[in-house]
């Protein structure tokens, strides 16, 4: 009996453990849902589990040498099917269905994804799992495995369906061919559908250790442990490896910079200011409100120089708060239970972000939320 020993899945003990010991007793379950924030290891878990399933190495699997191997990285595996969430433009449709461009343009990102799951997505309008490619999938689950035993499906991005595709899908998910596995994969399980839910088993993954994530990232990138890039990054990025290797790609001082721009309009007493400030941020590095993921980025690293505010002023040293006075005077506070409430609001704002809000109506609600935390610790005696 072949076990499964992971290569390409980062960190996330306790989930390698369960999947391992389901694998090598041969009890896996039928449908799995993996929950996570982005880029802390779904997708990749999905993706590396999928291929020790189709593997047909002797004793280790995936062996990432064999033809089963090759066809899963080729997507053109007879046995894995991928639904991912994609934004289809014009000429991705014809009519009500999907034209050949759109078929095209759904293999083209299914490999994309397979290949290099870590990856995020920088999305600016609202992705979407078009029910067609769910009903294909469908059919090819229901034809069964035609190389080896296991017929494998992943599904990406669940919460971004729309009640017609999880319809569609539902089906499959109630009464699965046997030797059908389903792995799903979601970052916002609240938003996923409770009929969904109930019939998975759902294995939830936290964040990524820190010394896992500067590993991972070295060997991903080639560089070496003195690369300061890798270790701002890992710093910033709160756990998520996809965040971190955005923010590999990204100038820190320029992406501080907006950040805190953002913050000091947190502290600006004179609305006019605040709303010319946050008009000129979203129509400029925001791109209209449109570019999601810059969004995200940013308030990402709000939360970072809110981090280093409360640790770098714990041990004396410097800290971004030093360069924002008006902010520092206030929410440069040394006090966590600011500090974690003002963690909260940018998770609350990055969550807006991610199910798509209007960003200027995100951003202002963040900012009210920012300047009554600060507004308390003002008058707080000292
Ligand atoms: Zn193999």
């Amino acid at each position: 009996m072949a076990r499964l020993e992971w290569k390409k899945f980062v960190g996330q003990e306790r989930v390698k453990e369960t999947l391992k010991t389901a694998f090598d007793n041969d009890a896996l379950g039928h449908a799995y849902l993996f929950s996570g924030a982005p880029g802390v290891g779904t997708l990749p878990a999905a993706v590396e589990l999928a291929t020790g399933l189709l593997c047909d190495g002797a004793e280790v699997r995936p062996c990432y040498e064999c033809e089963s191997c090759r066809l899963v990285r080729a997507h053109a595996h007879p046995d894995l099917n991928t639904v991912f969430p994609v934004e289809l433009s014009r000429e991705h449709r014809s009519g009500t269905k999907l034209s050949e461009a759109g078929w095209a343009y759904l293999a083209e990102r299914a490999l994309d994804k397979i290949r290099n799951p870590y990856v995020l997505d920088e999305l600016s309008g609202l992705p979407q799992i078009p029910v067609e490619w769910i009903r294909e999938l469908n059919h090819s689950v229901l034809r069964g495995a035609s190389r080896g035993r296991w017929c494998v499906a992943i599904l990406d991005g669940i919460e971004t369906m729309n009640a017609e595709s999880a319809n569609a899908m539902l089906k499959t998910l109630e009464e699965p061919p046997t030797n059908t596995i389903l792995i799903l994969c979601t970052a916002r399980p609240h938003a996923v559908l409770p009929t969904i839910l109930s019939r998975c088993q759902i294995l939830r993954f936290g964040h990524i250790k820190p010394e896992c994530m500067t590993a991972a990232l070295e060997t991903m990138l080639d560089r070496s442990a003195e690369d300061t890039a890798i270790a701002n990054a890992v710093r910033c990025a709160g756990g998520s490896l996809g965040k971190a290797l955005a923010l590999v790609a990204q100038p820190l001082d320029e992406q501080l910079g907006v950040a805190r721009a953002l913050l000091q309009l947190c502290a600006e007493e004179d609305w006019l200011r605040v709303a010319e400030g946050l008009e000129a941020l979203v129509g400029g590095d925001l791109n209209q409100g449109r570019d999601y993921g810059a969004a995200e980025r940013i308030l990402t690293y709000v939360m970072y120089v809110v981090r280093e505010g409360v640790v770098g002023s714990r041990e004396g040293g410097q800290n971004y708060f030093s360069e924002v006075p008006a902010v520092h005077a206030t929410a440069g506070t040394t006090d966590p239970e600011a500090a974690r409430r003002m963690l909260d609001i940018c998770q609350e704002a990055i969550g807006g972000v991610r199910a798509r809000g209007n960003v200027m109506l995100v951003l202002t609600m963040f900012l009210i939320a920012m300047r009554e935390v600060i507004h308390e610790q003002e008058q707080q005696p000292r």
